[in-house]
């Protein structure tokens, strides 16, 4: 079912809520990474050209349904007025008189950000209530926060179900490229997963082993695998727990015939801080050492599978990438994704860190601004805040 898009909706002289992800890293006030901000850009100056009156509605951090002021937005309206080249105003108020007053004397070609709805109580809940004084605000519904699209709360789920609701730009592009990648041919499918556990990842694994011709699995998870296979990995990081899903994990592929590769060396030193690095066989790790990157003959496999790859899809770095001294794996595997030619995806806060680190983010054909929500697209699992914009209105 198609994806009602936000360029169909007719906003000239109308007030537009917009739920965006404004969920930036902050150190206090300080935006560290503007990226999300950036990333909603395109909507908001479409809707602007077309006259609406925009108004942003967004969450940050974990704010527990309580007003807090560490996590409040007012920073967020500071850099995006830069961004836009013009005012943004702020209320201290999510969806009470405050807010309501404050949207009733927006003009079209203005903008309006709420405070951060996490404040109130209703909205991870997915209170009609909250949606209903949301809906008040405004005469059309834009839900352009594909990162948040996975969870069903009160701005991106019941308010859609309220007012004249659809997807804004980034979150089409979103759906565009992960569509493409769940209905990719298995024939040429590359997926290289990775990260800190498998317990994060367990269904996602499930999902690939079974549509991918191979996979590639590296980062602190394949420890637990290579575990499973009996090798000695020392003091890695590892999870005896979730040895029974590597193991299942393994037996699907055997079904599948889905190729899976685990590190053959690895890169290991007594602590994470240790610039004592030597680099041995996967199954000869002494007993004091520890696994924080793939070595290079695992490096050589992975990319030539890679250059072969015709469809890539590529969550978790390969190592402890924040450490100079692991982070060649991660950089190298994130080189080879750049260089192919084929469909290439990337998901997850720190692959998509690294590849940005390793200055090749131009060269992949998409780059998904949603970790969780990305991975449950993958998992082939319906998104509320998706599925609430979907066919006939
Ligand atoms: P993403 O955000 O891309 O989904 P994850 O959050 O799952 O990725 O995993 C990233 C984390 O995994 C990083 O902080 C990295 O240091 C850690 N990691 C990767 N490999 C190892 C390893 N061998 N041992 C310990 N931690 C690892
Ligand atoms: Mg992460």
């Amino acid at each position: 079912m198609a994806t009602r898009s936000y360029k169909d909706a007719d906003v000239a002289g109308k007030r537009v809520l917009v739920r965006v992800d404004f969920n930036v890293p902050l150190d206090g006030a300080e935006i560290r990474d503007d990226t999300r901000i950036r990333a909603a850009l395109p909507t908001i100056r479409n809707l602007l050209d077309r006259d609406a009156a925009v108004i942003l509605v967004s969450h940050l951090g974990r704010p527990k349904g309580q007003p807090n002021p560490k996590y409040s937005l007012a920073p967020v309206a500071r850099r995006l007025s830069d961004s836009l080249g013009k005012p943004v105003e702020f209320v201290e108020d999510v969806a009470g008189d405050r807010a309501n007053a404050a949207a009733d004397r927006l003009h079209p070609g203005e903008v309006l950000l709420l405070e951060n709805v996490r404040f109130e109580p209703g909205e991870e809940k997915n209170d009609p209530e909250l949606a209903a004084r949301l809906a008040r605000l405004a005469d059309v519904y834009v839900n352009d926060a594909f990162g948040a699209a996975h969870r069903a709360h009160a701005s991106t789920e019941a308010i859609a179900r309220v007012l004249p609701s659809y997807a804004g730009a980034l979150m089409l592009g979103e759906v565009e490229a992960l569509q493409r990648l769940v209905d990719s041919r298995r024939d040429g499918f590359v997926a290289i997963i990775g990260g800190a556990k498998v317990s994060d990842k367990i269904s996602v694994l499930k999902r690939l082993v079974e549509r991918v011709e191979v996979l590639l699995i590296g980062g602190g998870m394949a420890n637990t695998f290579l575990l499973e296979h009996g090798n000695e990995i020392g003091t890695s990081l590892a999870e005896p727990d979730a040895l029974d899903d590597a193991r299942s994990v393994l037996q699907l592929a055997k079904r599948r015939s889905t190729d899976v590769l685990l590190p053959t060396d690895v890169v290991i030193a007594p602590g994470i801080d240790s610039d004592q690095t030597s680099t041995v066989g996967a199954n000869t790790v002494p007993a004091d050492q520890s696994i924080f990157d793939i070595g290079p003959e695992t490096i050589a496999e992975f990319v030539k599978r890679i250059s072969a790859a015709k469809t890539i899809f590529w969550n978790g770095p390969m190592g402890v990438f924040e450490k100079a001294q692991f982070a060649t794996g991660t950089r190298e595997i994130a080189r080879a994704v750049a260089a192919s030619s084929a469909f290439s995806v990337i998901g997850g806060g720190d692959s998509v860190a690294a590849v940005e680190e390793a200055g090749v983010a131009g060269q992949v054909s998409h780059i998904s601004t949603g970790g969780g929500a990305s991975l449950e697209f993958v998992e082939g699992r319906a998104l509320p805040g998706i599925e609430a914009l979907r066919g006939e209105q």
